[in-house]
């Protein structure tokens, strides 16, 4: 029987996750999942359902019991799932390719918003276990190492320093011609941080066997390198 292998990568926003999974898979010829992508359709899900960011009414420092209800409510209708064409991940929403609509500043508000809701985070983690029980995968997200692929056999937290990651997130809209202030950048990619580490329903933190790799000083090269060591020792 094939033996499958898992690896999984957590860090926070902008940390260069997705490049780096991207590379490992394609270098051993696995799966790349992309967890934030399924929070991010299942985000506009809820916006379609009528539910605003606004409604979480978080600037009085908690979110709305009536925010979490109707999330909870609403998202165990969401019909997500994932598809691979020509080696890139497709998220369906109820049947409709969803990737160009991901990445928008109103889904990523919503997206971190809602992922702290315990039902929301039920729905996609049961997703992504059920992909990652039958094939290779390279995974990443806020909760893989700690939550979603406790046994996986190469665990990494990936991080870098906030003004890097916000440095790099401004090039990326720059080299697209989109205008971008990066002290603007490195306030939003700061509030989700937080978000995400603060939240009480599987918090971003570095598993305690998952291995820190500090990419502020790395080039993509060197990350790649050094996780591919630790895979290929597990092979
Ligand atoms: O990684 P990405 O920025 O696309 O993720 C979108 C949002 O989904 C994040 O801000 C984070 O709050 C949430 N997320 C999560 N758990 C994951 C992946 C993403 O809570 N495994």
């Amino acid at each position: 029987m094939k033996t499958v292998m898992n690896i999984a990568i957590d860090g926070p926003a902008g940390a260069g996750k997705s490049t780096i999974a991207k590379r490992i898979a394609k270098e051993m010829s696995y799966i790349y999942v992309d967890t934030g992508a399924m929070y991010r359709a299942m985000a506009i899900y809820l916006l379609r359902c009528g539910i605003t960011t606004e409604m979480a009414g978080e600037e009085k420092g908690s979110i709305a019991k009536e925010f979490v209800d109707a999330v909870s409510k609403k998202c165990k209708d969401a019909k997500i799932t994932i598809e691979y064409r020509n080696g890139e991940q497709i998220v369906l929403l109820d049947g409709e390719n969803v990737n160009s609509l991901l990445r928008t500043e109103e889904v990523s508000q919503m997206a971190s918003i809602s992922s702290t809701v315990k039902a929301v985070r039920e729905k996609l983690v049961e997703l992504q276990q059920e992909l990652a029980k039958t094939t290779s995968v390279v995974m990443d997200g806020r909760d893989i190492c700690t939550v979603v692929l406790p046994d996986a056999q190469v665990k990494v937290y990936l991080t870098a320093s906030v003004e890097e990651r916000a440095r790099r997130r401004c090039n990326e809209y720059k080299e697209k011609g989109i205008e971008a202030d990066q002290k603007q950048i490195e306030a939003e990619i700061a509030e989700r941080d937080h978000r995400d580490m603060t939240r009480e329903n599987s918090p971003l933190r570095q598993a305690e066997d998952a291995v820190l790799v500090d990419s502020t000083n790395m080039t993509i090269d060197e990350v790649v390198d050094a996780i591919m060591q630790l895979a290929r020792a597990q092979e």
